[in-house]
């Protein structure tokens, strides 16, 4: 599925080619902590199959807690995530951050990841009072 993106100031699009079916949540605490949220929402690509149409990413190297090194890849701008990856690989695998896709109503999780650090709440969304705006 070809999809297309960008940050939130715009500096950052891309295109690309993933796998609706290869949708994932994860609770690790660097995605909460990263994201400023709950959970990451990513989706694979392979590095031949994402193309950065404008603008540059900015890389910041974060080893986490399972002593993996991920290369967190924003926009210089505004801060907005884009992908992750582990350095240094052959042929690189980006976490295309989901929330930045064009058509991520079309992208539903198919799996949870790290769900040991899970926040207790994200499991009962439906309990939680909901409003139309
Ligand atoms: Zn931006
Ligand atoms: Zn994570």
């Amino acid at each position: 599925m070809k999809v297309d993106g960008n940050c939130l100031c715009g500096h950052v699009r891309y295109e690309a080619v993933i796998d609706p079916s290869m949708v994932a949540i994860c609770h690790c605490t660097d995605c909460q902590v990263h994201s400023g949220t709950a959970y990451g929402i990513v989706v694979g690509v392979v590095e031949q199959q994402f193309n950065l149409l404008h603008g540059t990413l900015k890389v910041y190297e974060k080893t986490a807690d399972s002593g993996t090194i991920r290369a967190l890849a924003f926009c210089p701008e505004c801060g907005n995530r884009i992908h992750a990856t582990t350095p240094g690989d052959k042929s690189k695998f980006f976490g295309l951050r989901v929330g930045t896709i064009r058509q991520r109503d079309q992208l539903k999780p198919t799996v949870q990841a790290w769900c040991g650090s899970a926040l207790d709440w994200v499991h009962d969304l439906g309990a939680i009072p909901k409003s139309g705006q």
